[in-house]
């Protein structure tokens, strides 16, 4: 048996990208229905971390986050790495005081931000399914025009507009042929939560360099991100993991940390979660024949950090813009199209250069003597590190800021020159 629902836009999947985009159509008057696989709340493999880029796309959204006891904020950075190790202290460099962007971090467990995001669209007039597993998109014609979901009933959603934020293993994607681009980094991270006397700290704590209980040198970079309520968000991520095991590297790691932070496993909530981190727009399309990626369906994480829901929201108000001017000027008209296809170009503007040159930073941290070279000589140049913690957070003003602003928007500018698509190995499509 197959049932039918109808909509303007069907968003696959309810994490921050899909959430998001489906409370901006929402509120835009557009019908649009939004399905998860999970039921809600949910858990998600994350740390947790909110930086101010991710925070002025909450204030963007409308999401309330003035409660400060249900939304703690943090100051910074607080980094380890170099000669700062923790017998000296560490260096701490507050968030940066920016025209575009708040000068605070939050911190808030995925299962209640994606659940309240959800919330969210959902008051704004989406209408939220949850436990539906999306199988393949629905091709008509050359053109995607809905989706099939599994189970007994075989549902089926028609939709003008298909969005495409069913995460990093994304499988409307999959069902279309459209591939990652190998050729663009890719990290793999895990993350535990444990009971600590560190959770009310405010700072986000970044660790540059990682050793076990004899001091060796282990690869990738860890943070602890406290997350008030009594637990602390820790995890490690590396790049091009390839057979590297996260889960045993996270446990060497953390052996060596001070006992009393009780970063061990009788501390430690539930389970350990490790998840793929899809870097630099990975997936290699953004639109196609109705069709929009958001979010690290995309491939849309940081190379420079590993963040992925600031970018997530960002597209998520990119694609529903595109999407209400698609709707504004009639579904399925060429100038509507014209529109859609403009959701592509202008992630494109804002941020391939940045990622162009996550690519050149992915490459160099890939080599433990270069990144050994950078913590020692780096780090005790605190104009050096409030320079690299910019870059690293994309946090600077395109125009009316400092040199440091200036001198990472002209390095973006150039390395946008550079990133024009190279055709793809063959054998990969998309
Ligand atoms: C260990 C770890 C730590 C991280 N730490 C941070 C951090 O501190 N800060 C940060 O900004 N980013 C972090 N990230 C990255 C961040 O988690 C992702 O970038 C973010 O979740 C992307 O949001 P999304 O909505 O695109 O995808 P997701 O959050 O993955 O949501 C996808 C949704 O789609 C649903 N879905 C999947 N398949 C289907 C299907 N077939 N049918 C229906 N529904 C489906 C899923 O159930 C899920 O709810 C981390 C990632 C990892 C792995």
């Amino acid at each position: 048996m197959s049932e039918i629902a109808v909509c303007d836009v069907v968003v696959v999947g309810a994490g921050p990208a899909g959430a998001a985009t489906a409370a901006y159509l929402a509120g835009h008057g557009v019908d649009v229905v939004l399905l998860d696989k999970a039921e809600f709340p949910r858990a998600k493999a994350c740390g947790d971390g909110l930086t101010p880029r991710a925070v002025k796309q909450l204030v963007r959204l409308g999401v309330d986050i003035s409660d400060e006891k249900a939304w703690p904020r943090n100051q910074g950075l607080r980094v380890y790495g170099g000669r700062y190790q923790l017998d000296t202290e560490a260096l701490e460099i507050p968030w940066p005081e920016l025209i575009g962007f708040p000068a605070y971090g939050l911190v808030k467990r995925r299962e209640e931000f994606d659940n309240l995001l959800v919330s969210y669209a959902v008051s704004k007039g989406a209408r939220f399914i949850s436990g539906v597993t999306v199988e393949a998109a629905l091709v008509e014609n050359g053109r995607v025009v809905g989706v099939q979901a599994a189970g007994e009933t075989k549902q089926t959603f028609r939709a003008a507009v298909v969005v495409a934020a069913d995460g990093a293993a994304s499988r409307v994607a999959k069902s279309l042929g459209v591939e990652a681009d190998r050729r663009k980094p890719m990290g793999v991270a895990v993350r535990g939560r444990y009971q600590s006397p560190r959770a009310g700290e405010s700072w986000m704590e970044s660790w540059l360099e990682l050793r076990d209980a004899k001091g060796g040198l282990l690869p990738g970079y860890g943070w602890v991100f406290p997350e008030g309520g009594g637990s602390c968000n820790v995890g490690l991520g590396v790049l091009q993991a390839g057979d590297v095991n996260v889960r045993k590297l996270l446990g060497q790691w953390l052996e060596g940390l001070p006992v009393q932070w009780q970063f061990d496993d009788v501390h430690l909530e539930g389970h350990l979660a490790s998840a793929a981190l899809p870097m630099c727009l990975n997936r290699g399309v953004l639109y196609k024949h109705g069709l929009l990626f958001v979010g690290d369906s995309a491939g849309m994480v940081s190379p420079f950090n590993g963040e992925g829901i600031a970018y997530a929201l960002e597209a998520a108000s990119f694609a529903a813009a595109a999407i209400v001017d698609a709707k504004a000027r009639g579904f399925g008209t060429p100038s509507a199209e014209q529109s859609l296809r403009g959701y592509g170009i202008r992630v494109h503007e804002e941020w391939v250069g940045y990622f162009q040159l996550g690519r050149v930073f992915a490459a160099l941290i890939g080599k433990p003597e270069i990144m050994r070279i950078c913590t020692r000589y780096g780090l005790p140049h605190p104009s050096l590190m409030r320079f690299t913690m910019k870059l690293l957070a994309h946090l600077f003003d395109r125009s009316g800021g400092d040199w440091m602003d200036r001198v990472i928007s002209y390095a973006t500018k150039a390395a946008s020159l550079t990133a024009a698509t190279t055709p793809r190995p063959r054998g990969q499509k998309g």
